[in-house]
Order: structure tokens, then sequence, then C-alpha cells
């Protein structure tokens, strides 16, 4: 069995009480089977106080109170690792942030940029950003892919191979996101035809009309929905972390048509990135970090075009957030500020379960309906 890992694995260390966002707060933590089983075992007081933290039903969660995990303690720190009861934690508190899918007898290991710490990691490392052996056997998968066909495993990690090799070339942000939606959407169409052979699929067809491309690959009309409606979830706003910018974006786009918001979005994002070249590399690197995972984690579902549509949504959020900080006048190479932005989008965005499920429903009514005539 082979473990591969992200570049920046071994650098990992887990903030814990210095940690401004812990991983304890701010979304649902499920208890896998095996961890029910164990504080259905587990005996005296420790047993019993285990057993009020799940809630009930058949998919058991970590119980909260006020928004806080019952086994946090008022340092912020994990009660159960404290008292050296690992065993005890549910499974994604003992890989968080380490995202780990294996495959056949291979497993490859992410971090998940919901993490502050990772999402550092992330940022400093925006030209080291690949796979590496990993020698240890230790890390847990938490997803398994059950399904295993050993030519469509090589087919996908040729293709990711191919796609990252592409992200990594000179190509421009606007051109590359066209490009690979030119890609996935083949790719879609290539395997509900049934042709399971997708390696047949030329990886990559540079679509030679270039000049038409923008940095708005939806218009600001989806963009603007995703912003003022998806990322409040019903929840009391302001313990949002998103509020704050979801207000700024508000007072520099409310008054705009959806035409004005997309032309200067463009003209905007092309100013900024004109001052901030480390931006487009940033931008880069996050769409090879969101195709390693995603190349991987779509393996069995073969929804590499839906994930990619929805990586392309949090780019351009994620590409929001620093042009509100810019057209406010912030520094933009302010590192601390970029860690931030990125986490806070990671969070909010992408492991949010419910907020994911807004956007992807958005991106159905509003985008693949109108491009290809059905729905998801
Ligand atoms: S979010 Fe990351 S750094 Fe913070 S407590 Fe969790 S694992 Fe540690």
């Amino acid at each position: 069995m082979g473990t591969r890992v992200i570049s920046f694995y071994d650098n990992f260390k887990c903030l814990a009480s210095n940690c401004p966002n812990t991983c304890c707060r701010g979304w649902k933590i499920s208890i896998d089977d095996e961890t029910v089983r164990r504080y259905n075992k587990e005996e005296g007081r420790e047993g019993m106080r285990l057993r009020t933290t799940m809630t009930f039903g058949k998919e058991k969660e970590v119980r909260k109170f006020f928004g806080r995990c019952a086994n946090e303690t008022n340092d912020g720190l994990c009660r159960l690792e404290l008292q050296g009861r690992k065993d005890l934690m549910p499974q994604v508190c003992r890989v968080y942030p380490r995202r780990s899918i294996r495959i056949g007898d291979d497993m490859e290991v992410t971090f998940e940029l919901s993490c502050p710490m990772s999402a550092r990691l992330f940022i400093e490392n925006l030209d080291n950003i690949y796979l590496k052996e990993h020698e240890e056997d230790d890390i847990d998968p938490v997803w398994i892919q059950d399904m295993f066909n050993e030519k469509y495993y090589r087919d996908i990690l040729y293709i990711r191979d191919k796609v990252i090799e592409y992200i990594n070339s000179d190509v421009l942000l606007p051109k590359l996101l066209d490009d690979l939606y030119m890609y996935f959407r083949s790719l879609h169409n290539h395997v509900l035809s049934q042709d399971v052979d997708i390696k047949t699929l030329p990886v990559i067809v540079e679509n030679d009309n270039d000049s038409k491309c923008s940095y708005c690959f939806y218009s600001l009309s989806i963009i603007d929905k995703v912003i003022m409606n998806d990322l409040k979830d019903g929840r009391i706003k302001f313990f949002d972390v998103l509020y704050e910018f979801s207000k700024e974006y508000n007072r520099i786009f409310g008054q705009m048509t959806a035409k004005e918001a997309d032309y200067f979005f463009d003209e905007k994002i092309r100013e900024m990135i004109e001052k901030y070249p480390g931006l487009h590399k940033k931008y880069k690197a996050y769409l090879s970090y969101y195709m390693y995972q995603m190349l991987f984690s779509s393996y069995e579902s073969v929804s590499f075009y839906k994930e990619y549509l929805l990586g392309v949504v949090y780019l351009m959020i994620i590409m929001m957030t620093d042009l509100v900080d810019y057209l406010n006048g912030r520094n933009l190479q302010d590192m601390d500020r970029q860690v931030n932005n990125l986490n806070n989008c990671e969070k909010r965005l992408r492991h949010n379960v419910s907020t994911k499920k807004h956007i992807s429903h958005r991106l159905d009514e509003e985008f693949i309906k109108e491009n290809e005539g059905y729905k998801f």
C-alpha cells in the first residue's frame, strides 16, 4: 500500500488553544459507527456522559451547546484528547484537518483549508504544491472508495497529472477556467455515453478564442446570490465569519446591474492582479490543490464536471474577498489577512454541507440547465 501526502504535510502543527477558529465550533461533527459503538460500551460516569453528547436519530452527531462541541473545555481544548482518550474522539476529529482518501491499496492525504494552520501552510507554499510519498502508516482513511478498477484508477491519475501540468503552465486564469470547463464538460458527456475509457479523450483542448475570456467565469448575478443568500443559511448573521465581507461587498456591488457588475469585476480583478501578480499565482495554486482533492474524491461518483463548477464558485468568492479588500485600500500582501480570507471562505463555503447544497442547487438552476438543457 502506498500513501501520498501533500508537500507541506510534515510542517503541520495544530494551534490548539491559540487557534482563532477552532474546528470544534461552527459545524456539524458526525460520529462514525465505530465511535458510537465505543460510546455505548464505555462504562461508568464517563460512558453516561458520552452517551448524552450524541444526538438522537440514526445518523449520530455531537451535540452542541451554544455552538460549541459538548467535549470542548473552557480553554477551547478537546476534553477527550486531554484525557488521553483519542479512541473516543469521532474519526473526523482524530483525523481533521487531514483529508484522507483510500482507493484500492493507495491512500492520499491533503489538508482541509478550513483549518487556519492548513490555510497558512497553503499560502506559504504556493510554489510548492505536490504530493509526496509518506513512509509511515499512521493515518486513518476517512473516505474509502469501494469500487476499484486498476485501469480506471490509473487513468484518473494520468488525467490529474495532465490537468495540473496545464494549470502550472503559463496559461492565464480566464483562459484556464474556460479550457478546464470545456474539458470537464466533455469528460462528463464521455462518461454519460457509457464510454469508460476516459483516457481516449484528449486532456485539455485549448480553446483558441482567448480574447473573449474574462475573469468573470460566472455572471456576477450568480455570485451575488451566493454571497447575499446562500452564505447566510438562516443563521444569526453576525456570527458568520463572512458577514463583514458580505456587507462590504454589498456596498460596492449592491447598486450595479448584473452587466455592470460583470464588467467591473473583470476590469478591477485585472487591475488588482497587475498590481499584485502573486494573486494570479495564488488562484492557480488553489485550482491545482482543488484538482488534487477533487479528482480523487470524485473517483466513484464520476461527478467531475459538477465538482469543477463548484470549485470555480469557491475560487470566484476567494477572488471577490481579495477584490473587496483591494477596493477598500487594504494591503493584499498582508499574510494574515490572506490566510484569514482563504480559511473563512473554505470553512463557510466548501466545508459547510448546507451552503454547498444551496450553491449546487443554484448552479443546476442558473447555469447547467441554461447551458446543457438538463439538471444534475
Ligand atoms: S482548526 Fe486546525 S489549528 Fe485549529 S484546533 Fe482545529 S486542527 Fe488545530
